[in-house]
């Protein structure tokens, strides 16, 4: 490669930059001979200054090419379903066994935690003895016998996303639509998914905070994917409050294993059926959303979604047993209540703020190489419009560290903000969680 230092400069000053020259980035990057200050600095160079869509398709195409790609027979209509991130965001543990259970085919290769946000591999890598990193063969056999499988990217699979994320986690190089749009498709094609359905986050808790960031963000994604031969819809979501009522590693598998039990939890059973009746129907798997729905139903009342996801704990490694027994899943030495101050209305939750507040108790990185603890998290159950009193206790920290653990409440009460008036509509009902879709 040319001189790094002059690449990064250009990029500073929004220059563009050539495939050739990308491609020694990230090359480099990889191979070690570039090192983690001077890909810092270039990634934040593009977090500042963008790429034009040419670039973009060119690093989506260099993160792909630094692995191999895995492909299906076109007969198995294979679809999977990747979220941009939020706070709470369990959606694909408890959706791939549903769609599974429904007749999809859904190989995913999912993410770890991402700035204030949780990642999936993280969640599942707190069942005991569960492993994410299989290779190919066991990945395709997984998916064989259980009609899903989820993994990490690896050294063979999409090794530039692997290692670039990691990174962007830590050095304030997440939102960038670029980035962002480069990370999830690779995964996305290198994973062999025909059919691609992203649910595109919008909010406080969110990469993306409007609409106007997150229809471009939606239109540069179906573009990359389209042009490499991925049938994508976009669905726009709101997270302006957490998802459930559980944040943090093991917690958010407890509350997919209470879900797929049959617990009602709003938020999560509407977004979840309604990704899945998508899946479905871009795959082809299901042709209207009457008989999508008559099979989710089904799925979830006879317990063949849970079955399917004790199948999956079993064949990549993990305790299946926790399916029935929750507390051999991590749990932690402190619980410590949150109580509010004062009375009033839920107006806006700083779900970001939350987000950040558990990476101090572990529940998420603040470097490359911290540890995780699998057992920390919280328990917060008011959502926007909810009335509360002073003294009403809203949720739980669960810590292993009753001092990092009282921060964060600290952190968490400050991220409500209460109103004396009582707000003119409903704004629970207001703010709808599906915002919008693109087909
Ligand atoms: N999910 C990903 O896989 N990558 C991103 O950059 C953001 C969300």
């Amino acid at each position: 490669m040319d001189n790094p230092v002059e690449l990064i400069i250009r990029k500073r000053s929004g220059e563009k930059i050539e495939r050739k020259e990308l491609e020694a980035i990230v090359r480099g990057y990889i191979e070690g001979s570039l090192p983690d200050y001077q890909m810092s600095a270039f990634l934040m160079a593009v977090f500042l200054k963008g790429m034009d869509k040419e670039e973009v398709q060119n690093l989506t195409e260099i993160y792909i090419e630094s692995g191999k790609t895995i492909e299906f027979s076109s007969s198995l209509k294979t679809v999977d379903k990747h979220s941009t991130g939020g706070v709470g965001d369990k959606i694909s543990l408890m959706l791939a066994p549903l769609a599974a259970a429904c007749g999809a085919v859904i190989p995913m290769i999912s993410g770890r935690g991402l700035g204030h946000t949780g990642g999936t591999l993280d969640k599942l890598e707190s069942i005991p003895g569960f492993r994410t990193d299989l290779n190919e063969d066991q990945f395709r056999r997984v998916i064989d016998k259980i009609g899903f499988s989820i993994i990490s990217q690896s050294k063979e699979l999409v090794p530039a996303d692997r290692k670039i994320y990691a990174l962007r986690d830590v050095t304030g190089t997440v939102e960038s639509l670029p980035l962002i749009t480069a990370s999830i498709i690779s995964k996305k094609i290198a994973e062999g998914a025909q059919n691609l359905v992203i649910d595109l986050k919008v909010g406080t808790g969110a990469f993306i905070k409007d609409m106007d960031a997150a229809r471009e963000l939606g239109a540069l994604l179906k573009r990359t994917g389209e042009k490499l031969g991925q049938k994508i819809n976009i669905v726009y979501s709101d997270m302006n409050a957490p998802l459930g009522f559980y944040i943090g590693n093991a917690l958010e598998v407890k509350e997919t294993i209470e879900y797929l039990q049959g617990k009602h939890i709003p938020d999560i059973d509407r977004l979840t059926r309604y990704l899945v009746t998508r899946m479905l129907i871009l795959s082809g798997n299901a042709s209207n959303e009457a008989e999508a729905a008559d099979r989710i139903e089904k799925a979830l009342s006879s317990g063949k979604a849970l079955e399917r996801f004790a199948d999956f704990i079993e064949a990549q490694g993990g305790d299946p047993s926790i399916c029935e027994d929750l507390s051999k899943l991590p749990q932690s030495s402190e619980t410590i209540s949150i109580k509010v101050e004062k009375s009033g209305w839920i107006r806006s939750i700083a779900c970001q703020e939350i987000g950040y507040s558990l990476l101090h108790i572990g529940a998420g990185r603040q470097k490359i190489d911290s540890r995780l603890d699998h057992a920390a998290g919280a328990y917060l159950t008011p959502k926007v419009g909810d009335h509360v009193e002073k003294g009403d206790e809203i949720g739980k920290v669960f810590c292993n560290d009753r001092e990092k653990g009282l921060h964060t409440v600290r952190k968490i009460l400050a991220a409500y903000q209460i109103s004396d008036a009582k707000p003119k509509t409903d704004e629970r009902a207001a703010t709808d969680l599906i915002l919008g879709k693109e087909l």
